[in-house]
């Protein structure tokens, strides 16, 4: 059942908080301003307040009863590096930036969820509300990792939740399994023996080596990784040469692409796979060659256990439908740090119908302040079920 936000206006609250925070966005490990509004109100709540990991990281712990279990709920607070083109009361007032991404939402459904909770207080065990910065690329999940984010506040399961247009205000998506793909980067450089283009015997072409890289490319997805099993390899830059100088065999051939998969055992398939061609066929061709993979994402993967308990309570609190067929994103979000370790699941809401067509990462895109009673409910049910009972609640 959803949570009656509408007595003593918390609704207009949270509504309030969320419009302030879109007029005031702040890019990745930057979001001072953002930090500060969240901490105030985790503090006035009555919850501990833990700042500084991964730079502008804010975490509030709130502990309830004897229970000895932990959950983990996150939100991102970070905007983008765009300009705001739609007109709105509260339109951002920063230029070139703005809550394009809905975080803003996310971070103002969270504080309603631990306002809620420190009120309520029907469980038993310790909840962390982490507030994550830099989740548009620039690695602020990681970050507060490194900084030592599960020592502090060691957790037995971690939770993510992402707007999602399309989907209405009173539905969810919860699937087990992969939801957003790992997201690499790798480099080949072809070291040959530049020579004239009239000679090339007295050379060794890093470029007609390339090309025989660049066609058996392809065949890692087409005959190596199980065809039930998405992968994507591409191949995005390639530099040799100079259009000027076309009797001219260079030196060196750069190759750069990206690799995306599902699974950690695919995204080391792809690593290792890239590898092995780019070093066959350097020896084929009798060429020197240097090989790169930047792990830079993992894929996020639901725990089966995890999403099963997200799924009961998204039923439980939509009054409209919960898809369970959702189709993952090839897109990337860096929760996949957080829930490496421990089980986890992340889970869509809806953001009602795209306004203008406009969705996420578009210059006019906006969270859906109707969506806040079911993603604040969603939280404080899934607290309620993960450390069910014996809460101080009176
Ligand atoms: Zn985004
Ligand atoms: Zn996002």
């Amino acid at each position: 059942m959803l949570i009656d936000l509408q007595s003593d206006d918390e609704l207009a609250f949270l509504t309030a908080v969320r419009r302030d925070l879109h007029a005031h966005p702040e890019l990745g490990f930057e979001e001072e301003r953002t930090a500060r509004v969240v901490a105030e109100i985790l503090a006035d709540a009555g919850i501990a307040v833990h700042r500084g990991l991964g730079k502008t990281g804010v975490v509030g712990t709130l502990s309830c009863g004897t229970g000895e279990g932990t959950i983990a709920l996150r939100a991102d607070m970070d905007a983008l590096a765009m300009p705001e083109t739609a007109d709105r009361p509260y339109k951002s007032t920063i230029d070139g930036k703005m809550h394009a991404c809905g975080h803003d939402g996310h971070t103002t459904m969270l504080l309603g969820a631990a306002r809620h909770l420190a009120r309520t207080r029907d469980f038993s065990g310790t909840v962390h509300f982490i507030f994550q910065p830099a989740e548009e690329g620039r690695g602020g999940a990681r970050r507060m990792v490194e900084d030592g984010l599960f020592d502090l506040f060691p957790s037995d399961a971690v939770f993510g939740l992402h707007n999602m247009p399309g989907l209405a205000v009173n539905e969810m998506a919860v699937v087990a399994g992969p939801q957003l793909a790992s997201s690499d980067s790798w480099t080949v450089t072809m070291r040959g023996i530049g020579t004239h283009g009239a000679k090339p015997h007295l050379g060794r072409d890093a470029v007609t080596a390339s090309g025989h890289f660049l066609s058996a490319l392809q065949t890692i997805v087409g005959r190596v990784v199980d065809p039930l099993q998405p992968a994507v390899v591409s191949a995005c830059s390639l530099r040799a040469g100079d259009p000027e100088a076309l009797n001219v065999i260079p030196d060196t051939v750069e190759i750069g692409g990206t690799a995306r998969a599902y699974s950690p055992e695919v995204r080391d398939q792809l690593e290792s796979e890239i590898g092995r061609l780019c070093d066959g066929i350097a020896r084929t061709f009798d060429l020197k060659a240097d090989y790169r993979y930047i792990r830079r994402i993992p894929p996020v993967v639901n725990h089966p256990d995890s999403a099963a308990d997200a799924l009961r309570v998204a039923r439980d609190v939509c009054t409209g439908s919960v898809r369970t067929d959702f189709a993952p994103s090839t897109a990337g979000d860096d929760f996949a740090f957080l829930n490496q370790d421990i089980p986890g699941a992340y889970v869509w809401l809806g953001n009602g119908p795209a306004v203008d067509g406009a969705l996420h990462h578009n210059t006019a895109y906006d969270f859906n302040d109707d969506a806040i009673s079911t993603g604040v409910s969603f939280w404080v049910r899934l607290v309620e079920q993960q450390l069910g009972g014996n809460g101080t609640a009176t």
